[in-house]
């Protein structure tokens, strides 16, 4: 079967080759095995499902939430003239009726449909008249309600699926899946633990780097005029940033475009078109981009400010180099972010439990920018995937003309202060003790009669808050979630007061910036 499998890829694809887990998933689909395909963006998922669509006899139906991309993927398959078509809300209806006939005579090999159609009987009733061999549900992730796009109408699909006559081979397929995302996507699909895919998130051409302590603006412009003839999307939290970074880069004369909801819905698809179409290489935006766009050859995406969690960062950054192609994802870091985020947690409408897990992803976020591992790894470990443990050698951490330096004596002096003050406090707080300062809390919880207080005063309030940030982002101290987070100390705390463990900070080197580095901002 696989022989015959790789006779398609190269008659219709061109490639000589399966990529990583391919193979395998193809395989389970043609034995008619439920399969849960995990792959990097760019990891060739479609070919997953395209390939033993073309070899099937049947309909494989692919729902995804994405109609813009719906389009496109119909064309790639049409212009290798295979009968394909997509149905959704942007057709007539008479377009859709039409389209709906020649599904029920079984003219399609291949139909594509948003979750929404499943709302409708009459869609249901066709599919119980043909002969459907394969369901993918794309972005699979937005199936699951621990996924951070969960879409509740999508979850109900599968149950509709379900109430099919003849239910046909399930596979999903997604970029990004938590254990408890992968958990709860094998249980709805009904997938077996050997029929799982996980060929880990690892891209292997991304060079991801947290950049400290500069002028954004002046960086990003520097940057973008340097690359101004590679595409890159730069991606701002609000809608304010997005107008003000596009206006300036326009007014310097650089090919630019923007794009987020609060544009109107033209605007939106010209700025796409003309950044798809490589008439301009720039493109600032919101989080609202990039969903469902098949731009292949990004070569690097920089985040202006923080992102809201991990899971995003990784989705949002990991557009560039789809292609494989070296490319670079850049975060540029500024501690004021944080409040913001905190603020857009604060203001949502998340019930108090969820927003304390907003709140801990939140914190793995930070703790990415403070963590002095390899930020690939830090990634991996997030994602809990074991497939690659290997530095990736490229990123800001790990090339970084880096010196360790011993902190542990100060690291002891931050978690006495902490116990001191009773575990009970933030870091600005703890950092304010440190330092001796006058404020007002620290007089009114009598802070100042500690031992601790004013241990550390030659440092700035700013280097103590970076410096405890760091050790949350180590493990070696504990932030509990929420809006303000408590510091607690944990075993590692413990063993370093006790002098078991030693504490070593990396610092720039180049410059001789030494831990200043952790200063400016
Ligand atoms: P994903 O959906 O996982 O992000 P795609 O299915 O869009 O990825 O594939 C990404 C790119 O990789 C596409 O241009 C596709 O043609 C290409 N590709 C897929 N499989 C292979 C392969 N076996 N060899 C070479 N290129 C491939």
């Amino acid at each position: 079967m696989l022989q015959e499998a790789k006779k398609v890829l190269k008659t219709y694809y061109g490639y000589d080759e399966f990529r990583h887990g391919q193979a395998l998933a193809i395989e389970h689909i043609l034995h008619k095995q439920n399969t849960l395909a995990i792959m990097p963006t760019g990891g060739g998922k479609s070919i997953c499902y395209q390939i033993p669509g073309l070899i099937t006899d049947g309909t494989t139906l692919v729902i995804s939430p994405l109609i813009s991309l719906m389009k496109d993927q119909v064309d790639a398959l049409q212009s290798l003239g295979i009968q394909a078509t997509f149905i959704n809300s942007s057709l007539t209806m008479e377009e859709q009726r039409e389209r709906m006939d020649l599904l029920r005579q079984g003219a399609y090999q291949f139909i594509y449909v948003a979750p929404e159609r499943f709302e409708s009987d009459y869609f249901l009733s066709v599919l119980n008249q043909i002969h459907l061999s394969l369901i993918a549900f794309d972005e699979a992730h937005c199936i699951s309600q621990w996924g951070h796009d969960f879409r509740p109408s999508y979850r109900t699909v599968v149950d509709r699926v379900k109430q099919l006559h003849v239910v046909p081979t399930l596979m999903g397929l997604t970029a990004t899946a938590t254990d408890l995302v992968q958990d709860d996507l094998q249980q709805l699909l009904e997938v077996q633990p050997d029929h799982i895919i996980n060929t880990g998130f690892a891209r292997d051409n991304l060079t991801f780097s947290i950049v400290k302590g500069q002028d954004r603006t002046a960086y990003i412009e520097e940057y973008v005029r340097f690359h101004k003839e590679e595409p890159g999307i730069i991606y701002a939290i609000t809608r304010k940033q997005v107008d003000q970074l596009f206006y300036l880069l326009q007014s310097k004369g650089l090919p630019v475009a923007k794009y987020h909801a609060g544009m109107s819905e033209d605007a939106r698809k010209n700025a796409q078109n003309a950044f798809i179409q490589d008439d301009v290489t720039i493109m600032i935006a919101t989080n609202a981009f990039g969903m469902g766009i098949d731009k292949s050859n990004v070569r690097y995406v920089i985040h202006y400010a923080l992102p809201k969690n991990l899971e995003s960062y990784y989705q949002e950054a990991g557009r560039a180099g789809r292609d494989g192609a070296p490319s670079e994802c850049n975060l540029l870091f500024s501690g004021q972010d944080i409040q913001t985020q905190k603020y857009l947690i604060e203001q949502s409408e998340m019930m108090d439990e969820k927003k304390k897990q907003e709140y801990g992803k939140l914190q793995a976020m930070i703790n990415y920018c403070h963590t002095g591992k390899c930020l690939q790894q830090y990634v991996l470990d997030y994602f809990n995937d074991q497939t690659n443990s290997e530095d990736c050698g490229r990123c800001s951490n790990c090339i970084d003309d880096v010196e360790k330096v011993d902190r542990t004596k100060e690291a002891q002096m931050v978690l006495s202060c902490v116990k001191r003050m009773g575990e009970r406090f933030g870091a600005s707080l703890t950092a304010k003790v440190l330092k001796g300062s006058n404020d007002k809390k620290v007089k009114q919880f009598r802070f100042n009669q500690l031992s601790t207080y004013g241990l550390l005063r030659h440092y700035t309030e700013k280097e103590l808050t970076h410096f405890i940030q760091f050790l949350v982002a180590e493990n070696y101290l504990l932030a509990e979630e929420g809006k303000f987070p408590i510091l607690r100390l944990n075993q590692k705390s413990l063993a370093i007061l006790k002098g078991e463990i030693p504490v070593y900070m990396q610092v720039v080197k180049v410059e001789k910036k030494i831990a200043e580095d952790y200063n400016v901002e």
